[in-house]
């Protein structure tokens, strides 16, 4: 008799430290998760490419998969299941409270440090320290001036 029950059927594994930072990334990268009213299909946007959705499979209160890169790769700890279940009250998370100073999250990363290079078919090619903020997530406090103080303009 061989004893070979033992399954290894995930790698990797769910963890409260895991969907805690899904969670975080998921507020503060702005994601919803929707439900496409005709098929009941769920939508969930990209925090980090604008424009793009992943397709997630939920049945009763449990996320199988999403389409986004991590989900892809088998990891259920992904930001977009994070926002299903935030928003089903499964999940709760401290939200990261704003130092005293605001201080200003950099635009191009969203706070997080480094963006994600897609290639094609919303793969991740590469992610890589941002080039905006190298890496910090914050902006320098130096005012941007879009447009140039209209001083010259003759009445
Ligand atoms: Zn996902
Ligand atoms: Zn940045």
């Amino acid at each position: 008799m061989v004893q070979s029950h033992a399954q290894a059927r995930t790698t990797r594994t769910p963890s409260p430290e895991r969907w805690q930072k899904a969670a975080q990334r998921a507020i503060t990268e702005g994601i919803e998760v929707r439900q496409v009213n005709a098929s009941g299909m769920w939508v969930a946007n990209s925090g980090t490419a604008a424009g793009v959705a992943y397709m997630l499979e939920i049945t009763g209160e449990i996320v199988h998969t999403c389409t986004c890169p991590a989900g892809t790769f088998g990891d259920p700890c992904c930001k977009h299941a994070a926002r299903f279940y935030l928003d089903a009250g499964i999940l709760e998370v401290d939200e990261p409270k704003p130092g005293p100073a605001s201080r200003t999250s950099c635009f191009r990363c969203n706070g997080i440090g480094t963006i994600e290079e897609f290639g094609r078919g919303w793969n991740v090619i590469d992610v890589r320290s941002c080039p905006v903020c190298t890496g910090t997530g914050e902006l320098p406090a130096i005012p941007l001036h879009d447009h140039p103080t209209p001083a010259t303009v003759a009445a």
